[in-house]
């Protein structure tokens, strides 16, 4: 079976083509500026130069009209016919409590992921828009919903809890959910795997460190904690999210800069992080080079990002009562070296060692950990799209 891969953004759709016979990718790509004039499909069969084809695309419908063309073109087409999709399976950001797995998408689904607008506006939405434009263009396959929030379902309330209020909890749920699930349970089932133990006896903490980032600590197969919470906002430095602070903060610069709510959200959401402190970039590559020329605030906001995620990796081990390994992944986790370097320095007292030498390399699975790290030290690239591939087989086939 050929399984159709469909992340939704706002004004995006990517996607991927995956054989389930043997898990190969026949192609990829992106239609970007969704509803915006100007709007580009990016298309890439394996083995194939890229193809750009501009069109414009007035909204999601159009979109993944046009992916579907593009996928049975004689030209750059990877099927022969649209029958040759056997299933569609969706990323979708939030599924709320109710879902701790992956579903085929009904209508009671849907209502789901409608109800959970209210605390995820940016990702739910457009989620939902891929859903129906791909039911209504494919209504004869199964399609699939694979939450990024669902793999951390297992944890429980002493962990999922914010110390507010009860009422805010069984009025409006808010507490922990987590995100980047499918990418934490990939890497998590890989890193057992090269520990030659099974998972269910592994605890292993897990950094997926992009643009956006998020720890989790798994334990016996399931996850304990994980640092993002009730958003995606909570936990490490990102590329421009504040990740942890003093709540207060937000009431006193709303006050003293006179933001309401959805000037406050886009203020830690949109402008802090790595591009916020240091005033450069939310790459970490520029944040890097500019400390190395003596930039003193992207000197400063590399400590802060360093420091959030050995602090998490401090918290994790107590919570977890030790480690097998650390696992590194996503853009800066499988490509940034120093950043893994500066993370792992000085970590010997809780039993984290690097290989220094072994640790510059990037983007390849490997154990960079030294020969008497008590811990070891994994990278792994990730690959959330394969989780969403083999789910949705799974769930059709
Ligand atoms: P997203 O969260 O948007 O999926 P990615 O996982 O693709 O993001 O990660 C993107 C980030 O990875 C970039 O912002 C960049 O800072 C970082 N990155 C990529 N390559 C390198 C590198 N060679 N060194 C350091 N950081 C890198």
């Amino acid at each position: 079976m050929k399984v159709l891969v469909v992340n939704a953004g706002s004004s995006s759709i990517k996607y991927q083509v995956v054989d389930m016979t043997d898990e190969s990718v026949l192609c990829k790509g992106l239609v970007d500026r969704v509803g915006i004039p100007g709007s580009t499909l990016e298309h890439k069969p394996a083995g194939k130069d890229e193809v750009v084809i501009k069109k414009d695309l007035p909204d999601h419908t159009a979109g993944m009209q046009l992916v579907l063309e593009t996928l049975v073109s004689p030209e750059h087409g990877v099927l022969s016919s649209m029958d040759d999709i056997g299933a569609v399976g969706h990323r979708v950001v939030h599924g709320g409590e109710a879902f701790a797995s992956s579903v085929v998408i009904d209508d009671e689904v849907k209502k789901v992921i409608r109800e959970c607008f209210d605390i995820a506006p940016l990702h739910n939405p457009p989620n939902l828009m891929g859903i129906d434009a791909c039911t209504e263009l494919m209504p004869n396959v199964k399609h699939v919903a694979v939450f990024d929030t669902a793999f951390h379902q297992s944890m429980t309330p002493e962990n999922f809890m914010y110390a507010v209020p009860y009422d805010a909890y069984e009025k409006f749920r808010v507490r922990r959910y987590g995100f980047h699930g499918t990418s934490h349970f990939f890497v998590a089932h890989r890193a057992a795997e090269m520990l030659g133990k099974p998972y269910e006896e592994c605890k292993i903490i897990t950094l997926h460190i992009g643009n956006g980032g998020s720890v989790g600590a798994i334990k016996d197969g399931r996850v304990i904690e994980t640092s993002m919470g009730f958003t995606p906002l909570e936990g490490l430095v990102m590329g421009t999210r504040s990740g942890d602070i003093d709540p207060a903060v937000v009431f006193f610069l709303m006050d003293k800069l006179g933001m309401n709510t959805a000037e406050a959200n886009n203020y830690f959401n949109k402008k802090a992080g790595l591009l916020g402190l240091s005033g450069v970039s939310n790459d970490l590559r520029d944040v890097e080079e500019a400390a190395r020329e003596g930039n003193e605030k992207a000197q400063i906001a590399l400590k802060v990002y360093h420091n959030r995620v050995k602090g998490y990796i401090g918290k994790y081990m107590a919570l977890l009562n030790g480690c097998d390994c650390i696992v590194f992944t996503a853009g800066v986790g499988e490509n940034g070296i120093d950043a893994r370097a500066a993370i792992c320095t000085d970590m010997d007292f809780l039993g984290i060692k690097m290989d220094f030498e072994k640790n510059k390399v990037r983007g390849k699975e490997v154990d960079v950990s030294a020969a008497d790290s008590k811990v070891r030290i994994f990278i792994i690239p990730t690959n959330e799209e394969l989780v969403i591939a083999r789910d949705t087989y799974g769930l059709a086939k």
